[in-house]
């Protein structure tokens, strides 16, 4: 956190040095001397599987009333590279949710204001999303510094991902930035870095992700280049169901880390569990699993790329089939129903026992009884992401 305030106050004389030309994207700009406000790109939807969504671009509307005054922010989130906001309609309630709104002479910024729409005065652009297609909207900032190759392959892979395990949009969660770059080259924004999901400021945070690439793994050809691709989407997908279960360590990384091997594996045939997960695996993760509950307990050489953590999910696996599901269907109960479930921090334990018919603790004590490795663990290789995900 101390990192980040730094990184905003050098930031922030960056901007003031640089004046106006940082602001190459287009945002909502409301314009009092006609009363009217443009919305540079709009998705509307109900979050539902049900509905059609929409999604339009440069649309002109009145406001009826106001609903929420959302926050007044610093004029420091959005400096270039951050691309353009989208709003959100929701077409249950009928309220438009404007992400980030300046006016002309940008002596107003506020974010999160909530209308109600008076009429839609013009658009240049609209399209229908079908219904149960995913419609949250990603927003690319692929960097120069990665070859051209690695840019289209995470188009390609964006792409299968949303086929395969659709995001819906929803009010509280319907679009980040993607940020990519080689990590030999200077990060895009000073407060960027790493591969997450990452969020900061006062007042209420933005959301993105962060994918730096390491130039190593260009030289070497690692495979990791491209999977951290399936699993930092896969945290995108779990907050969209349970944003909170995303503290229980083991759970939000076993699972990201093992749809990434199993990603890797469908469509590279790389064995990113037995290569890259499974060594440094501690004797702990069968002594004492519930350490991988939380990130402190199970930190240093513990969990070192989620070896732990993917082999209780793998372990998790195989105690279902051991219970006579097939293997696609005990990775749908882990990778999605348990999600559908919407667990959070507090009642995870409950939902673990609905959906698995096991307790925690009795999990765990099996868990101790199993080999300190991935050798009887690993999916095969007919498992599909797109059939552990169909309805
Ligand atoms: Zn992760």
């Amino acid at each position: 956190m101390k990192n980040f305030q730094i990184a905003m106050i050098s930031l922030l004389c960056l901007i003031y040095s640089l004046p106006q030309m940082g602001r190459v994207f287009a945002d909502a700009v409301y314009d009092p001397s006609t009363n009217t406000i443009t919305l540079s790109h709009l998705l509307a939807g109900d979050g539902s599987n049900q509905t059609e969504s929409i999604y339009a671009t440069n649309i002109k509307i009145t406001a009826s009333e106001v609903r929420s005054e959302g926050l007044s922010w610093p004029p420091f989130i959005h400096p270039s590279p951050w691309p353009a906001e989208i709003d959100y309609f929701d077409m249950k309630n009928q309220e438009l949710t404007i992400s980030y709104i300046t006016t002309p002479d940008q002596s107003i910024e506020r974010r999160n204001i909530v209308i109600k729409i008076g009429s839609v005065l013009s658009f240049d652009y609209s399209e229908s999303i079908a219904a149960g297609v995913s419609d949250f909207r990603f927003r690319y900032v692929l960097d120069e510094s990665l070859p051209i190759e690695w840019r289209n392959e995470f188009e390609q892979i964006m792409t299968n991902l949303q086929r395969d395990i659709p995001i819906l949009a929803k009010p509280s969660w319907y679009s980040i930035p993607i940020f990519a770059w080689k990590s030999d080259t200077e990060a895009p924004l000073p407060f960027i870095r790493g591969a997450c999901i990452c969020g900061g400021g006062e007042g209420g945070s933005f959301t993105w992700m962060s994918l730096e690439i390491s130039a190593w793994e260009f030289e070497n050809d690692a495979i990791h280049r491209y999977s951290v691709v399936p699993h930092e989407y896969f945290h995108v997908w779990q907050k969209s169901h349970a944003p909170d279960v995303m503290e229980i360590k083991w759970l939000s990384e076993g699972a990201a880390a093992t749809l990434e091997s199993i990603y890797v594996q469908e469509h590279y045939s790389y064995d990113y569990f037995s290569s890259a997960q499974e060594p440094n695996l501690s004797n702990q993760v069968i002594q004492t699993p519930s350490l991988y509950e939380s990130y402190d307990a199970s930190g240093g050489d513990l969990d070192v790329n989620y070896s732990g953590s993917v082999f209780l999910t793998l372990v998790l696996a195989k105690e279902l089939k051991n219970k006579g599901l097939t293997e696609t269907q005990a990775f749908r109960k882990i990778l999605k129903d348990f999600y559908l479930l919407k667990p959070d921090s507090k009642n995870w334990k409950n939902k673990f026992e609905e959906i698995f018919l096991i307790s925690t603790d009795s999990f765990y004590e099996a868990v101790r009884q199993y080999e300190v490795s991935y050798k009887d663990l690993l999916p095969s290789s007919k498992l599909k992401l797109s059939e552990i995900f169909s309805n």
